[in-house]
């Protein structure tokens, strides 16, 4: 498709698939179900999205087949493609972890030297490897390496982890994290030069941009005392002053604020302490600072 839009690549079924769409709706852009076709138009915005195995992201936005593209960090050292990571995204997050037969006692890394380790990913292992001057023998697998040490090619295996329910299932156990992993927005080292592209390109970084920001914040809303205002205060993280408006009863305000999602619970706890009431917690559809 040679129309000049910008072209983003994500990946076209798998645990980054879902993520990567809901987060350009939040960011506005009207994407089609896209029904197993290769690239669809976004119909708002003049950007394409093209389908691909996560694999070949990297490589393909470092050719320019895509100028930007999302993927995982894992996949994008592991191919250690000529682009750049413009954001991390907050999502797909794992950790890249060796891991042993749950019988067998490891407690230092150099206890991984002369063992065969089986992985998907050799580039990653053999960088932490040489980073630690370790001389492992390394088995590459393309998949379901936590087989490996059972099917005896391998004596210890390195692969993404999220929950460990995998690992359990294989009677293997978590030993070092080599590696943690997020989804991350890459582009090539060319985009700035065409002038369309890179207006577009600009224009869904500001996007993306207020879109991770409201995903991190919540609108806190309560009624209080006006005499525990300034305590109301100190329990809020200074990010922004806190609006305060007037309420029928003149001894109580209503105090709204933006507050981190993550500090939700230990914000309300405090608040409690101090007189608040009526709390209300909203999600934010944007933000714009
Ligand atoms: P493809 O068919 O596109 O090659 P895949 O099977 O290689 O897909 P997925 O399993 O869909 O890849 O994982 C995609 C990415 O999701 C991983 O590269 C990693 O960045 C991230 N991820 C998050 N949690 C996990 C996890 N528990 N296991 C594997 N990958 C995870
Ligand atoms: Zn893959």
């Amino acid at each position: 498709m040679l129309n000049g839009n910008l072209k983003l690549a994500i990946q076209k079924n798998g645990r980054l698939t879902q993520k990567s769409i809901q987060l350009l709706r939040t960011a506005g852009l009207e994407i089609e179900d896209y029904n197993d076709r290769l690239i669809i138009s976004v119909q708002n915005f003049d950007m394409d999205i093209i389908y691909l195995r996560d694999d070949d992201i990297p490589e393909y936005v470092k050719d320019g087949v895509a100028d930007i593209g999302i993927v995982g960090e894992n996949v994008f050292y592991e191919k250690k493609a000529d682009a750049e990571i413009i954001r991390k995204l907050g999502f797909g997050k794992c950790k890249f972890s060796l891991a042993v037969p749950e019988s067998k006692e490891v407690k230092e890394l150099n206890e991984f030297n002369g063992l065969r380790i089986a992985t998907s990913y050799p580039n990653l292992l053999n960088d932490f490897l040489k980073k630690n001057n370790l001389n492992s023998i390394i088995v590459e697998i393309s998949g379901s390496v936590e087989t490996a040490p059972s099917l005896g090619i391998a004596d210890a295996i390195c692969d993404l982890v999220s929950t460990g329910n995998t690992l359990k299932l294989h009677k293997l156990k978590k030993s070092f994290d080599v590696f943690e992993s997020e989804a991350v927005l890459i582009a090539n080292k060319f985009i700035h030069k065409d002038e369309k592209k890179n207006n577009v390109f600009e224009e869904l970084l500001f996007r993306i941009d207020s879109a991770l920001k409201a995903k991190s914040s919540k609108y806190l809303m309560m009624n209080a005392p006006k005499s525990a205002i300034e305590k109301i205060k100190s329990v809020l993280p200074a990010l922004k002053s806190p609006t305060i408006l007037p309420l029928a009863d003149e001894s109580m305000v209503a105090v709204h604020a933006v507050i981190p999602s993550d500090k939700f619970w230990d914000i309300l706890r405090n608040l409690k302490k101090v007189g608040a009431s009526d709390i209300l917690l909203l999600t934010i559809d944007n933000m714009i600072l």
